[in-house]
């Protein structure tokens, strides 16, 4: 079916704060093994719209599909069990912690079929639930990020650049099969989003869904397959890279603020 192939549908979705409308009957879907890059000005209801679809906040109106399955109104850890998840910024009282009890302490998923366990070579194919068995994955996820050196390191002591492959790893852990990015390369020096850029890629060529929010235009341009342009609260347009710079409304949008 239809969920196959796209597996988040967002339709009408609507969402008021007080007087201003935040997300304005928006409609879209992205394509399973795409990096999707969800742009828009300031103030266009990106962050709000990542909300809506992680049952962060509830809508006013419309519905979230995903796999198939209306997950509207549902709580963040029972999508989260479902499959989809996003990034959070480490929290303060976790940045007093190491890295590797940041990973042990992240929420795990409940699901026994990962995709994790063809991205990393020598992970078993059983369901995770011993306590060793957590422990073995981590390392393999902070190895595949590059962090295993900073298991010991205090979370609230790594650069930019390293909180932001934490961060991802942690969301890792909960077994997603789709991972929505909101600004994960804010503040993150060129290297290290390389980096970034490449363990994203590598991830989405195993079947890993993304939808990613990036102000930087070049970036989302030369990695994005598919591109959503909100604008107001509503969906502007959607297409390909090429399609989205060619679009007269897009370059008045972002011109004309
Ligand atoms: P973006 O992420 O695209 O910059 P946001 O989703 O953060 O946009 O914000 C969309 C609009 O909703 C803005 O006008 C913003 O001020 C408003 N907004 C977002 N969150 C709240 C909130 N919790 N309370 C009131 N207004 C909000
Ligand atoms: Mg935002």
């Amino acid at each position: 079916g239809i969920g196959e192939e796209y597996p988040l549908q967002v339709e009408g979705l609507r969402k008021d704060f007080g007087g201003i409308t935040a997300v304005d009957d928006a409609s879209f879907r992205v394509e399973r093994g795409t990096l999707t890059g969800l742009i828009g000005p300031n103030g266009a209801g990106k962050s709000t719209a990542f909300n809506l679809i992680t049952g962060m906040l509830e809508p006013d109106a419309g519905t979230v599909t995903f796999d198939g399955e209306d997950i509207t109104g549902l709580k963040p850890h029972a999508i989260a069990n479902r499959g989809l998840v996003r990034t959070f910024q480490i929290a303060r009282e976790l940045q007093d912690m190491t890295v590797l009890e940041n990973m042990m302490l992240a929420p795990k998923g409940q699901r026994g079929e990962s995709l994790w366990r063809s991205v990393v070579p020598g992970v078993r194919g059983d369901v995770i639930d011993q306590e060793s068995d957590l422990l073995d994955r981590v390392w393999e996820v902070l190895e595949f990020f590059d962090i295993d050196h900073l298991a010991e390191e205090y979370a609230g002591n790594l650069s930019g650049g390293q909180r932001k492959l934490l961060e991802l790893a942690r969301a890792l852990l909960t077994d997603p099969d789709m991972l929505l990015l909101d600004e994960p390369f804010a503040g993150v020096n060129p290297s290290l989003e390389k980096r970034l850029l490449e363990h994203i890629h590598e991830l989405r060529e195993q079947g890993y869904t993304f939808l990613l929010v990036e102000h930087d235009m070049d970036l989302i341009m030369e990695n994005c397959e598919r591109v959503i342009v909100l604008h107001q609260g509503r969906v502007l347009t959607e297409g390909t890279p090429a399609e989205i710079q060619a679009d007269e409304e897009v370059i008045e949008a972002y011109l004309g603020g």
